[in-house]
């Protein structure tokens, strides 16, 4: 196996609160190797994004603190210094976010902000850096790009911004692209456009990327490999069919059963020590209130890469409690994804 681009080891952010620390991001581990597609799931507050800004330096807020060891193509990015990692989010980092609005530039015509960030990452570019742009419109699929690389971003449509900020992105012919939540603000037939796209890309350009979704369809799509958060931490991780197949852990099955509409989430609190899910795990008993569930193989083979961090993959634990509910979960939420696939 090809050496990993970014590990992440023990990845933390703590929040300083008025009435203590808020560990928002707690014990993140991640490798994301060359040409494949990680996926973050998780519902909205799990810790997705604040993983990926940690992770790049792009925290501003002083009363984070960062913490843990994060290694890109072997440069330690927790303390690199911010130029370094200013250089390295131009050139060789890129982020698509989940509102285009964010990325685009209203002052200035959509080919400007494309040639900009291709001189910006090479400052000799060949061929001429506006008939680049208008080959990365041609590849994000905006037609009659000759004309619109000199509009601006108010004279196009959501689905086309947030093309053009695919094009930026892509314009340092980036090692690894960041992509939060890139379809979510998206009406539904754009949203599986750009799906398409980011698709192709990924089978085309053999792009690398970390990509953040609470939307089953989406990991479903694009993900090779995922890890679930729950409150910050990871509490499930594996290849995409292995977690679809046979989704192990109390809070995948929750997050499941959400999206097929067997139930609705529920807002408790999160546990404060010990598993996090336990407040509202149907299977919780006295030991995850008071010690955290470390990573086990979810299947007999200890080799395997899918785990899960629940106290009842331990040996001598019975398994079959939780994994019992695995594949009806599983069963549901397939149906649904071929529906939406041949909508
Ligand atoms: S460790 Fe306990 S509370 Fe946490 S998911 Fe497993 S059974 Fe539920």
């Amino acid at each position: 196996m090809s050496k990993p681009l970014l590990t992440v080891e023990n990845l933390r952010a703590d929040i300083r609160m008025p009435d203590g620390v808020l560990s928002a991001v707690d014990g993140m581990d991640l490798t994301v190797t060359r040409g494949e597609t990680v996926c973050l799931v998780g519902e909205s507050g799990s810790g997705k994004s604040l993983t990926c800004d940690s992770i790049t330096g792009l925290v501003s807020s002083r009363k984070i603190d960062v913490s843990g060891s994060v290694r890109f193509d072997g440069e330690a990015l927790l303390e690199a210094d911010e130029a370094t990692l200013r250089t390295i989010r131009g050139n060789r980092i890129a982020y698509l976010f989940q509102n285009s609005h964010n990325a685009l530039d209203p002052v200035y015509s959509i080919g400007n902000q494309i040639v900009e960030a291709i001189t910006f990452h090479d400052d000799d570019p060949e061929p001429e850096p506006r008939e680049q742009a208008i080959e990365l419109l041609e590849t994000v699929g905006l037609s009659r790009p000759g004309e619109r690389v000199d509009s601006y971003p108010h004279e196009l449509s959501q689905g086309m911004r947030q093309r053009v900020a695919l094009a930026i992105a892509l314009a340092a012919d980036p090692d690894l692209l960041i992509a939060d939540e890139p379809t979510s603000a998206l009406d539904v037939t754009i949203q599986a456009r750009i799906l398409e796209l980011l698709e192709q890309l990924k089978r085309e350009r053999d792009l690398t990327v970390l990509l953040v979704t609470h939307d089953l369809r989406v990991v479903a799509r694009l993900a090779d490999r995922v890890v679930v958060m729950y409150a910050g931490q990871p509490v499930e991780r594996g290849p995409v069919d292995a977690v679809f197949e046979t989704p192990a852990h109390p809070y995948t099955q929750a997050l499941f059963d959400s999206f097929t509409g067997t139930t609705q989430k529920t807002h408790e609190q999160p546990a404060a020590t010990g598993c996090r899910f336990a407040s509202e795990c149907p299977h919780a008993v006295d030991d995850c209130r008071t010690e955290r569930p470390a990573f086990e193989a979810v299947g007999t083979d200890e080799t395997t890469s899918h785990q899960a961090a629940c106290i009842y993959y331990r040996d001598g634990r019975d398994r079959s409690k939780v994994l019992e509910r695995a594949t009806g979960v599983a069963t549901a939420a397939d149906s649904l994804l071929e529906v939406s696939d041949g909508e």
